[in-house]
């Protein structure tokens, strides 16, 4: 059974399996992964 998530970094709804890591960190793509990541880095 898959969820809906919202997308921290671009606001898009996803569907993603609750255990499954892109819904444990909120993020639908590898791309809006590395993008959080980057602005995470900026602001150090
Ligand atoms: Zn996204």
């Amino acid at each position: 059974m898959f969820e809906t998530f919202t997308c921290e970094q671009c606001g898009e709804e996803f569907a993603a399996h609750p255990s499954a890591r892109a819904a444990e960190n909120g993020l639908c793509s590898p791309a809006c992964e590395s993008a959080a990541k980057g602005f995470y880095l900026s602001g150090l």
